[in-house]
């Protein structure tokens, strides 16, 4: 890991945009302390070609890193009846009995992927917190604190999100014997809170996530939001399904968005994973909340949940974030290629993703994520400004793909162009944890990890 405290970038993406002969200087804890523009390089100070912050990726579990490429078959042939409740049965039978040293090789796995690709925060969204017999841990952040200790082990910033899950489904139903492991009371989130207190700092806090309208209740909601510390982030799975809609229509009369905002006050706090489905007035909602939307593009395409209502949604002044959920991917690019071309493709139009502002869409999107990220992390990141996290990266300058650009083009050919990973070198905090596209620890974290996939070969 490197010393350094200061950074010259001749091309550098700043809240305003982009600016020329960038001086950044961050502190011993990895905040930044002043971004000069137009400033003189140096001496002795690294140069950088293009340099970006880094993306928060706001919704992960990072078990389900392992499942890639696993569940990618038809169960009964042409015309199979697979979906996202049918994989989410595959996804249950892998979790039953993985252990707390699994957890965190994969999670260490996917945090280094995470970050050669451009992620320098994640949100954690964490349910497997009992043990395979129902039983707790005698440490009961154990399966939280092993994920924490993945994300200090790659370098990566977390924003941990203990999970209340409580029922099966609307209507207080039990839970599954296969959803022993998941099971928490508004008491035992909170616990978990409270055990995780002391990890908190500048790369780690701590939020909470009710999973879902579906496996919590209002009360149990509410009394978690009551207690928890103010300005932690809250996160829940919203609508992602159409047939979570017509339960949740069924169980309360109203759509997923509309009972959430009946029940309970939402605000910038909060951020609505897979808000998926929603009608209008759920749109107006939750942007006059200033709620985050958390967007999940390639998980979504791979669960076959359906298409964001983006237009509609930035149209109304909505925020959005991205993330990467079931991890198919673990590129920020292809989150927002995906978020862009799924509009397109509906809509049979180009450029979707921009404000009047900004019409260049590789820009808008990844200002936009970063801004959304930032507010769902919790964390002082997402922009290259003194206070915020020093979490850098610095794009290829010798790729191909970057020649002849104009500054505004730069993003566009990042985020449409190509698949090469542009990413070059990644800062996190002000350390250096990839360098020339190489993770400072993936042969340690790759060994670990290869040995893990072993022991999980056979989970059906
Ligand atoms: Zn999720």
């Amino acid at each position: 890991m490197g010393a350094a405290v200061k950074l010259f970038a001749r091309h550098a993406l700043l809240p305003q945009g982009w600016r020329r002969d960038v001086l950044l200087a961050w502190d011993a804890h990895g905040d930044l302390t002043s971004v000069t523009d137009n400033a003189v390089p140096p001496d002795g100070v690294e140069l950088a070609e293009y340099v970006l912050p880094g993306m928060v990726n706001l919704h992960s579990h990072s078990f389900q890193r392992a499942l890639g490429g696993r569940t990618e078959f038809a169960a009964d042939g042409p015309g199979s009846h697979d979906s996202f409740w049918t994989w989410r049965d595959l996804m249950y039978r892998f979790a039953r009995n993985i252990t707390p040293d699994q957890i965190e090789a994969i999670a260490a796995q996917l945090f280094v992927e995470c970050l050669r690709h451009g992620y320098t925060s994640v949100c954690e969204f964490h349910y497997v917190q009992r043990q395979p017999n129902g039983a707790w841990y005698d440490r009961p952040a154990e399966t939280a604190e092993r994920v924490i200790a993945a994300a200090q082990w790659a370098g990566i910033g977390v924003t941990m999100l203990p999970v209340l899950y409580r029922y099966s489904g609307f209507n207080d139903s039990p839970l599954k014997p296969e959803q022993q492991r998941f099971r928490t009371d508004a008491d035992d989130v909170l616990r978990v809170i409270e055990a995780l207190a002391p990890l908190r700092d500048g790369q780690t806090e701590v939020g909470v996530a009710p999973h879902s309208l579906r496996a919590a209740s209002m009360a149990q909601v509410n009394q978690v939001v009551a207690a928890l510390p103010a300005g932690r982030p809250i996160h829940l799975h919203i609508a992602e399904q159409q047939a979570e809609v017509d339960q949740c229509l069924a169980a309360t009369g109203m759509r997923p968005v509309r009972y959430l905002y009946n029940q309970v006050t939402v605000d910038a706090r909060w951020c609505l994973v897979h808000a998926t489905h929603l009608d209008a007035s759920e749109i107006a909602h939750i942007a006059a909340s200033g709620a985050v939307a958390g967007l999940c593009p390639t998980t979504e395409a791979n669960l076959g949940d359906g298409l964001f209502p983006l237009a509609a949604f930035l149209a109304a002044g909505g925020r959005f974030g991205i993330g990467s959920d079931s991890h198919v991917s673990q590129s920020p690019v292809e989150e927002l290629r995906w978020l862009e071309y799924g509009q397109r493709l509906r809509q049979q139009r180009r450029n979707i993703a921009v404000s009047a502002e900004q019409r260049q869409v590789g820009d808008f999107l990844w200002q936009g994520a970063l801004q959304g990220g930032a507010q769902a992390a919790g964390r002082p990141v997402g922009a290259l400004a003194p206070g915020r996290r020093a979490d850098v990266l610095v794009l290829d300058g010798a790729h191909p793909r970057l020649w002849g650009l104009a500054l505004h083009e730069v993003l566009g050919s990042l985020v449409f162009s190509g698949n090469d990973n542009l990413v070059r070198d990644v800062m996190v905090g002000g350390r250096w944890v990839v360098r020339n596209a190489q993770h400072v620890a993936q042969q340690a974290i790759a060994a670990r990890f290869k040995q893990t996939m072993a022991e999980l070969r056979e989970f059906q």
